[in-house]
């Protein structure tokens, strides 16, 4: 969106101009799924699908949001100083929850806000709209109220929004994504320590295409936290014999000589998941680095293969893709990605490729699922910033 067109979109539903203008990304990730709450890597990065926003300071107490992609519900309206989880505040509940956080944390917000939203990034497809709009939030809040706070501070307060405001208990990787994402970069993420590297995205003829099963997640969130829970369960069964705190600590070696002390056959394969695919991660960033695109590739498709039978995140939808995508030309690798149970794939494809390879896997897709995915190309961009 131009800022014109969203500084005249928020004149039509507020009335007033809009102080200052702004754009949130979405991230996908390149490989490192379900590592994030392990203590493992991840290498995500932002991308131009993303959240628009406007917004002015209010005189009074007044919180006011609209969103374009939920017009239906009009303008919601709450009190600045009554911010609570309310089901019937809809899509609110994501700025509430920042600005409610941000309050917390000493940060002075003493005024009302007008907040206009307009956002391209399909929700509940795995490419975090969730993450994209509480960024958005949180720099339109800094940005109007002159808050000093650091963006790695803003970033743990989106994560803050989704476990305690809205109850998802994720990983850190969404916000951190979203709101750190540098254009062309991608982000090697050490999510025990959050030391982070800004890797250079080289694909040479390749671009990323981006593969939307179209299929809601369901139970999403439910099985999400008991893949947590049989990870943690792991942890300490390996911890009658070892000593650590995450199942990122563990390179292949240690974890398999160790995994004997897991008593149930489910938790030996998430646990070997999140051990492998934390090193995959890391010899994915080495690959990419040395410009070994073959490679990187395989290692995409490993993270899948894993997913889908250790992990068994993944489903009829985003198995097609996967597969399907696999066996197209000009095709470096493909995977899921985000937490799985629907959403969205990754393919890193050969640009001349790219039509055949939606028609065909498109085509497969439909005949197999019964319904037609949606393409779209990923461009990385910067993280959440001012228009
Ligand atoms: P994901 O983050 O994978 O897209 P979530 O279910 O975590 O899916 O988040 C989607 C929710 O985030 C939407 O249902 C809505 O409440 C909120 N949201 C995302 N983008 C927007 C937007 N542009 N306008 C209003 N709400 C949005
Ligand atoms: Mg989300």
């Amino acid at each position: 969106m131009e800022k014109t067109e969203l500084q005249n979109a928020f004149k039509e539903v507020f009335g007033t101009e809009a102080e200052k203008t702004f754009f949130s990304p979405g991230r996908i990730n390149l490989i490192g799924e379900h590592t994030d709450y392990n203590g493992g890597h991840v290498f995500p990065c932002a991308i131009t699908l993303g959240t628009y926003g406007a917004a002015s300071k209010r005189d009074d107490k007044k919180l006011r949001f609209f969103s374009a992609n939920f017009a239906d519900a009009g303008v919601i309206e709450v009190d600045l100083e009554d911010l609570h989880y309310d089901k019937a505040d809809s899509w609110t509940n994501y700025p509430k929850g920042m600005i409610h956080f941000l309050k917390e944390a000493g940060y002075k917000i003493d005024a009302g806000m007008d907040v206009y939203v307009n956002g391209n990034i399909p929700n509940g497809s795995g490419l975090s709209s969730s993450a994209s709009l509480e960024l958005l939030m949180g720099v339109i809040a800094q940005e109007l109220f002159d808050l000093d706070v650091d963006r790695l501070d803003l970033v743990k307060i989106g994560m803050q929004t989704e476990n305690e405001f809205i109850g998802v208990n994720s990983g850190i990787m969404d916000q951190f994504a979203v709101g750190m994402g540098k254009a062309n970069r991608a982000i090697l993420l050490d999510t025990n320590t959050l030391e982070y590297e800004l890797v250079p995205l080289d694909l040479k003829d390749n671009v990323i295409v981006i593969m939307n099963t179209n299929k809601r997640r369901e139970l999403a969130d439910s099985k999400y936290n008991e893949r947590r829970s049989e990870c943690e369960m792991a942890v300490a069964e390996l911890n009658t014999k070892l000593d650590i705190k995450t199942l990122g600590e563990l390179d292949q070696q240690t974890y398999d000589e160790y995994s004997y002390l897991i008593a149930d056959e489910n938790r030996i394969k998430r646990a070997r998941h999140a051990v492998w695919e934390n090193q995959r991660t890391m010899q994915a960033q080495a690959a990419l680095e040395a410009g070994d695109l073959e490679k990187f590739g395989r290692l995409v498709n490993a993270s899948h293969v894993s997913l889908e039978h250790d992990y068994e995140v993944t489903g009829l939808e985003l198995d097609t893709l996967a597969h399907q995508a696999w066996q197209q030309a000009g095709v470096l690798g493909a995977r899921m990605t985000g937490a799985g149970f629907g959403g969205c794939g990754i393919a890193i494809v050969n640009k001349d490729q790219v039509e055949v390879f939606k028609e065909n896997v498109g085509k497969a897709y439909e005949e197999i699922v019964g319904y037609a995915p949606s393409f779209y190309i990923a461009e990385i961009a910067d993280g959440t910033k001012v228009l």
